[in-house]
């Protein structure tokens, strides 16, 4: 696990109604009933790299300690495996919680030093809203415009290889009847906006 300050956390660190609004969104209810087992980080491949383990972001939601949370490296490491899921004694859907973190971590602008998963993710989200597809080399392009735009610069004799030789696509790829898609995941998101980044 990677090495975190501890600090002695109180009462007053706590943002009160933060766990019950996790609760509050779809698949996420069910966290009321950890048992704390442990489980969840045992069987998670990326525990060893998290700041926080998944059973410790369970109890930290649970206790309101919402910056702890938010601020965690661990909800954007998450690969979404569904091992801890599927393991859990009390069927507690921890990736859904997970993703439910991201999307509050997203919306309140929240994001670990030096992690621009978030931006990618955002920036993922656009190109499918407007293109319907994802162009891999627009959108690293995108993500390190907007998280580290020195890498761009320091990088253009790989660029230029990649273009030479064709592997860098500079048009946007999108698919046919794209407003049907918009229409479907305009439908998703009136229904319990989940598809926004
Ligand atoms: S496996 Fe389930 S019950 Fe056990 S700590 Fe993780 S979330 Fe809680
Ligand atoms: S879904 Fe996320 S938290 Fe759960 S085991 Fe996989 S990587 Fe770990």
């Amino acid at each position: 696990m990677m090495k975190v300050k501890r600090t002695i956390k109180y009462d007053a660190d706590r943002v009160q109604g933060f766990g019950k609004e996790i609760m509050g969104v779809t698949g996420c209810d069910q966290l009321t009933s950890c048992i704390q087992c442990g489980t969840c980080s045992g069987t998670c491949p990326l525990t060893i790299y998290m700041d926080f383990s998944p059973r410790q972001v369970m109890a930290l939601v649970r206790a309101d300690f919402k910056n702890e949370v938010l601020r965690s490296n661990t909800i954007w490491l998450c690969a979404s495996c569904y091992s801890c899921t599927v393991e859990c004694p009390r069927q507690i859907r921890i990736t859904d919680i997970m993703y439910a973190l991201k999307q509050r971590a997203i919306k309140d602008h929240v994001y670990p030093r030096n992690m621009p998963i978030p931006i990618l993710a955002q920036e993922f989200a656009k190109m499918i809203l407007s293109k319907g597809r994802i162009t891999e080399t627009l959108l690293v392009m995108r993500l390190f415009l907007r998280a580290n735009w020195r890498a761009v610069l320091s990088s253009w004799r790989q660029g230029l290889g990649l273009i030479r030789t064709g592997r860098f696509v500079l048009r946007p790829e999108r698919i046919e009847r794209q407003a049907e898609l918009a229409a479907m995941l305009a439908t998703v998101n009136n229904g319990n906006g989940r598809n926004q980044p």
